[in-house]
């Protein structure tokens, strides 16, 4: 049972021994801020994979498992089996491509008070790896991150939280914690639309079906007559998929006969060829194009016409009524990702203030991070089209003191207030993804907010600086380190990364 004062939350008991799931950049961030206050017994940060860094541990190797179509989290990344005699489960693959490039500069990605030292404004992802493992080892967290350590099943058990980990070695066991940050990343799951044809595309196997989260390299493009990049129906967020889609594009112009970037709307610009190591394979007398011909989004895919030959591959028709006169041989869908924690699947059912139902949002969080119902439980880093890592960096600074007595949560009434004025319409429906969905005037805001709420040790009235880049926005002082809000510079630079991006690299 949770108590509760008039207008603050009261923990029902004391908070010493705390979990942390992911020890990508925002489960680091948040072990660091956790032991920062120097108020808790214990900082546990499991993490599945072999090493740090989440999405930043690139891997030559593509995920074998992808679902097609991928529409429903717990459907298409169900909880693991808990037998002694399961296998142990295979850790999704990081969604970094050979050639990528960070899409912000370093100074306005990295963590608020540990800068990037000599490395490229745009760095490439071996250095972003780097980066984070030298975090880690300033900030002491070796000590506290298990590694090969899969989290399978977290349940409430009398107020506190019981933890199922499965180790790579198969072997099984139950920890309990007094609360739990939940950092385990929202890359790994990929939303695919069930487009009328695709299955029969997928089990006709002529075509490749594939999502942008196991694209590697633009060789797999050779001499491929037609690829098609999926409109993206969900908004695409900086980091990653609208990018990446980019990015693919390019990479595959080179090497395909032909390629067609299927966009919502045709709102998005084809992008334009740019010098590339490849780029010399472009032969315009073999019949390969140089540019993508953009065309609206997809309406169905349609089976070989008949009086093909067997193996033939079906074409793809448009909303707009056009069908492709050629045949299609790869198909990316660069559409997206969902939310999915299969280990809180319990929350799912009924009654129980579900979480992600959807995967298109997390609901009944107050301010995207503490879960109303029982705030012992957060996520961090849910908000898309930020700068993650400052963001999480100023949830997790929030978490650490909330939960470590020093500083003041609202109590349910007014969390649950909040949460139906900002994330429900009138009917009580989620607002759904674009409520998550900042940009930089809201990330401002919503940063320098936390950070107000933990210089005051409470929320208050207000809803922080608004970014506009007046005088709150640089409220801090040089020496505040990770506590100063964002400078005016960083504002600057962070409204400019695309165009810098291009002035840099050309992309
Ligand atoms: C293609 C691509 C490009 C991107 N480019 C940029 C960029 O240029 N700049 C930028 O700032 N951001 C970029 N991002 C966003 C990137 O996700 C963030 O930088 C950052 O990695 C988010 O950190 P995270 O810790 O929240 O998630 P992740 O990095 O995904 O880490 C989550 C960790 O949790 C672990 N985990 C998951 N489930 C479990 C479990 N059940 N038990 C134990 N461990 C678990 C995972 O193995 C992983 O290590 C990009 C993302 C993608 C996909």
């Amino acid at each position: 049972m949770t108590l509760e004062s008039a207008s603050h939350y009261v923990f029902e008991r004391p908070i010493r021994r705390v979990a942390v799931i992911g020890a990508g950049p925002t489960g680091l961030v948040s072990a660091r801020s956790l032991l920062d206050t120097g108020r808790f017994e214990d900082v546990v940060v499991f993490e599945r994979n072999e090493g740090i860094g989440g999405t930043w541990v690139y891997s030559p190797d593509r995920d074998t498992h992808t679902s097609i179509p991928s529409n429903h989290p717990l459907t298409v990344d169900p909880p693991a089996t808990l037998t002694s005699s399961s296998p142990p489960r295979t850790p999704t693959k990081s969604a970094l491509y050979a050639s990528l490039r960070t899409n912000l500069p370093h100074p306005v990605m990295c963590f608020r008070d540990d800068p990037f030292h000599a490395v490229a404004l745009f760095p490439g992802h071996g250095e972003v790896l780097q980066y984070l493992k030298e975090f880690a080892a300033r900030h002491g967290l070796a000590g506290h991150v298990r590694l090969r350590s899969e989290v399978v099943r977290i349940v409430r058990d009398s107020g506190r939280w019981s933890v199922t980990v499965m180790e790579a070695n198969g072997r099984i066991y139950k920890e309990t914690f007094d609360a739990v940050m939940i950092c385990n990343g929202h890359y790994y799951v990929p939303y695919v639309p069930e487009v009328e044809g695709i299955k029969r595309l997928v089990e006709g196997g002529t075509v490749e079906v594939m999502h942008s989260r196991d694209y590697r390299v633009p060789e797999i493009f050779r001499d491929k007559v037609d690829v098609i990049r999926f409109c993206a129906r969900l908004p695409c967020s900086l980091q990653g998929n609208a990018y990446s889609a980019s990015d693919i594009v390019r990479e595959a112009l080179p090497f395909a006969k032909r390629v067609y970037q299927s966009v919502r709307g045709h709102q998005i610009p084809a992008p334009t060829p740019t010098p590339t190591a490849t780029s010399t394979i472009v032969n315009p007398a073999q019949g390969i194009d140089s540019v993508a011909h953009v065309r609206p989004e997809i309406r169905r895919f349609l089976p070989p016409r008949e009086g093909y030959m067997r193996g033939s591959k079906g074409s793809v028709e448009f909303v707009d009524g056009t069908v492709l006169e050629e045949e299609v041989e790869v198909v990316v869908f660069a559409t997206g990702y969902l939310f999915s924690f299969p280990f809180l699947a319990d929350f799912e059912t009924p009654g129980s203030g579900p979480l992600v139902t959807d995967g298109v949002v997390v609901h009944n969080l107050y301010r995207h991070l503490f879960f109303i119902e029982d705030p012992t439980l957060c996520f961090v880093g849910l908000p898309r089209k930020v700068s993650p890592l400052p963001l999480s960096q100023f949830q997790s600074m929030l978490v650490a003191r909330v939960w470590a007595g020093l500083v003041k949560l609202p109590g349910v009434e007014e969390m649950r207030r909040w949460y139906e004025k900002e994330m429900l319409d009138e009917q009580g429906k989620t607002l759904g993804r674009k409520v998550i969905t900042f940009g930089l005037k809201i990330e401002v805001a919503y940063n320098n907010c936390l950070l107000q709420w933990i210089r005051n040790g409470d929320v208050g009235e207000g809803e922080g600086p608004d970014g506009n880049g007046d005088d709150k926005v640089d409220g801090g002082d040089k020496d505040d380190g990770e506590m100063r809000y964002l400078d005016n510079w960083w504002v600057d630079m962070r409204s400019k990364a695309l165009e810098l991006r291009k002035e840099v690299l050309g992309l």
